[in-house]
């Protein structure tokens, strides 16, 4: 037994067995040592009389890193031991035999390792793993094996120790701990969801994967990821996994109640792991994709009533001109504009006039079949493109279609109101072969629905079109006209249906256009509104109408009122009141001789300053009537509010009577409301006696219209006076 060297003591300050320098690199386990000794069955000693097997085994224990010994029980005397372990322990490998654990390694180190000693001497294989600081303080790590050795009678003979220098894999492994740690961190400390996986199965993931996902850890931990991506997008995943690519790629997840969550994936090949070790961060583009389809909705819908827009129609219009090309049909587009829409903006108000064109859209497209496509074109037009059309015939069954379909009246805040469509119709192919054309034919021949008094659809013809063009020049000459007051007034008699007398005229409008001579105002009123040309043409009017009658009032005729009709938005344009005073003035024509006419909008709008109008011109003893009456809304509070002289019944109600029932009920109404309210009732448009007699029998006051007279000239109308 020899004692601890003085080296070896030094060495092993802290620990049980200092270092030698064979052992500093060893990765070797017990596996490994050729010597050495399968888990459970130690080796056999050496045996002291089989010289060969000793060396050998002596040249064998030399040559590992690994430092051996090996000690007999129950004394725990060396029996033998490799040169790395003796000289560890400051001994050679002859002098270390025979000597007790105690004193081949030190007392200090005995303490350390009695313990672990005790528990191998009761037969228990005990394994362990020590920090020792080396004389220089370095620190390493071993790992020390102590191996009982049973005989063949299991009694226990001796103690094998094996000792491994750990110190560079167990750094390597601290290093993939912290990595790993350090990994987690960022996982968790980030929004974006990380799954990692290897060979595709789901290993791990952070907080952010499972919110996406909306699983929780375990129902993913050992799932295929590809299962979790949708069948489209699981060979591009592949793909990316087995080739390793690492650049951004977008596929779709799906979410645990089903629904799809589009992703882009970022895998990365993890480096301290072998290759098909990956992370993968997915960001979530369920926002961005949102925003692009909200995108691509907005670029092809009109944001009011959520139509397709016009480029969206023209798309689909080449498309639909595509397929009647290849089977040989047709379609058609129908181009339809509000009538009168502006009114109900001007005098209602932007919200109702939006809430107008909703309700409108989607009458439109409650009207039409399911695979015709309704548009907005923008302001109040509106178009449908059929898409599948026998004949001609059967385009103009659906514009009726739509013509009956918004006959009914909208309801705009409590109030109803009727609204008619202008219809242009055009055919593919028998039109045009090509989507703008084919829009522009429809778009002529709308204009020439207006033309024919709105409310109905007309088909394109030839010698329609050329209508932008026409625009410009309209504009430019109404302009023309407006500077050089190329405007005449035509003057339509009001009769008494009491005694035949002549109660009055209107006053109406026309231009004598340069090229087409007398233009009505339905063709120029409208448009006028809309460049903001109207006012300095009703200031034209009313002066021209006062200086007239003022005219004939001093050859003793017509000591009759004349009306003179006002738009909407002459009404809320202009001091009307103060303007009329100075005209009444300045022609000398005495108020009671004046009468305004305006629609029914200009009542529903803005009630203060309607009424004040309406008060300062009964102040002034100017007369007011309501026109068109019956076709704007149908609340009749604001009758009694203003103060109104005449109700004039419109038109359209006059020319089906006496045979259509409907109207006739309605025309009864409104004359015994007159009578109540005490307003006089005026009939417009009367061309038959048949009308003229219901009228009286019903007690209308006044008539208008063809039987009496058709709006006259001034020349005229002075001819037709002295009659
Ligand atoms: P309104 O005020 O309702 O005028 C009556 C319209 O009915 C006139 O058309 C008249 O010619 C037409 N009419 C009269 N009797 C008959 C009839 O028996 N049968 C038929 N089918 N029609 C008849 P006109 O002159 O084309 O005027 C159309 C509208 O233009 C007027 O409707 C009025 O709203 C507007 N207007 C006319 N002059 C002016 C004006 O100076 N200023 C403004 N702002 N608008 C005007
Ligand atoms: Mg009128
Ligand atoms: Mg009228």
């Amino acid at each position: 037994m020899l004692p601890e060297s003085a080296a070896a003591r030094r060495a092993a300050t802290d620990a049980d067995l200092p270092q030698a320098p064979g052992v500093r690199q060893s990765a070797i386990t017990e596996a490994t040592l050729p010597v050495a000794m399968p888990k459970t069955t130690p080796p056999a000693p050496p045996h002291p009389s089989g010289e060969h097997s000793d060396s050998l085994l002596r040249l064998i224990a030399d040559s590992v890193p690994a430092l051996m010994a090996y000690f007999g029980l129950p004394d725990l005397r060396c029996r033998f031991a490799n040169q790395g372990y003796a000289a560890y322990n400051g001994h050679s490998a002859e002098s270390i035999l025979g000597l007790t654990v105690r004193e081949a390694i030190g007392e200090k180190a005995w303490l350390a390792i009695k313990p672990h000693v005790e528990r191998c001497q009761q037969g228990e294989r005990v394994k362990y793993v020590r920090e020792q600081t080396l004389p220089n303080a370095e620190v390493r790590v071993i790992e020390v094996n102590l191996i009982p050795h049973l005989d063949s009678d299991a009694r226990r003979v001796g103690a094998f120790v094996l000792i491994n220098d750990i110190t560079e894999r167990w750094r390597a492994e601290n290093a993939v701990r912290q990595s790993e740690e350090r990994m987690r961190k960022f996982a968790e400390a980030t929004d974006e969801a990380i799954v990692f996986h290897r060979n595709g199965v789901i290993i791990d993931g952070n907080e952010a994967l499972l919110r996406l996902t909306g699983y929780t850890l375990s129902e993913v931990l050992g799932l295929s990821i590809f299962s979790f991506i949708t069948p489209e997008y699981r060979a591009v995943a592949l793909e990316y996994t087995r080739s390793g690519r690492e650049d951004p790629y977008e596929v779709t997840f799906t979410h645990k109640n089903r629904h799809p969550i589009p992703v882009e994936a970022v895998g990365k090949t993890m480096p301290m792991q072998h290759a098909d070790y990956r992370v993968v961060v997915l960001h979530d583009l369920t926002a961005r994709k949102k925003a692009q389809e909200r995108e691509a909705f907005i670029a092809l819908h009109d944001p009011l009533t959520q139509l397709p827009n016009r480029r969206n129609l023209m798309e689909q219009l080449d498309q639909t001109l595509a397929q009647a090309a290849s089977r040989q049909g047709r379609c058609a587009v129908l181009f339809i504009d509000l009538d009168h829409f502006k009114t109900i903006n001007d005098s209602l108000g932007h919200h109702a006039g939006d809430q107008l064109l909703c309700d409108v859209a989607r009458r439109i497209t409650q009207c039409v079949g399911s695979t015709d496509v309704v548009a907005r074109l923008g302001g109040d037009q509106f178009a449908v493109l059929l898409t599948d059309v026998q004949t001609p015939d059967q385009a103009a069954q659906a514009a009726d279609a739509l013509l009956q379909g918004m006959h009914s009246a909208f309801l705009l805040d409590q109030q109803s109101i009727t609204m008619s469509p202008s219809i242009g119709i055009s055919l593919y192919p028998d039109d045009a072969s090509t989507g703008d054309a084919l829009l522009r034919c429809a778009d002529a021949a709308m204009h020439h629905a207006k033309g024919s008094g709105r409310g109905n659809r007309q088909r394109f013809q030839p010698g329609m079109d050329g209508h932008a063009m026409e625009v410009l020049q309209q504009e430019r000459l109404l302009r023309e006209a407006i500077v050089r007051q190329s405007f005449v007034l035509h003057y339509q008699p009001q009769m008494s249906l009491h005694d035949g007398s002549l109660q009055g005229f209107e006053a109406l409008v026309r231009w004598n256009h340069p090229e087409r001579g007398l233009v009505g105002p339905n063709e120029f009123i409208g448009f006028a509104e809309s460049r903001s040309l109207i006012a300095p043409i009703g200031r034209w009017v009313l002066h021209e109408a006062c200086r007239q009658l003022k005219a004939w009032q001093d050859e003793g005729l017509a000591l009759v009122p004349v009306a003179v009709n006002l738009s909407a938005l002459e009404f809320r344009q202009r001091d009307l009141a103060g303007e009329i005073a100075n005209v009444l003035h300045a022609t000398g024509l005495p108020p009671r001789f004046l009468e305004i006419e305006l629609t029914e909008s200009v009542l529903m709008h803005q009630t203060g300053p309607v009424l004040d109008t309406l008060n300062a011109l009964k102040a002034l003893g100017v007369g007011v009537s309501v026109d068109d009456f019956g076709t704007g809304y149908s609340s009749l509070a604001y009758l009694k509010r203003y103060p109104i002289d005449k109700l004039k019944i419109d038109r359209s109600f006059v020319m089906d009577a006496p045979g259509n029932a409907d109207d006739v009920a309605i025309v009864t109404a409104i004359i015994q409301m007159g009578h109540s309210l005490h307003l006089r009732t005026v009939a417009e448009g009367v061309e038959t006696p048949a009308q003229m007699e219901l009228l009286q029998q019903l007690g209308c006051d006044l008539v208008q219209g063809y039987l009496i007279s058709v709006p006259m000239s001034a020349h005229d109308t002075l001819c037709w006076l002295s009659r």
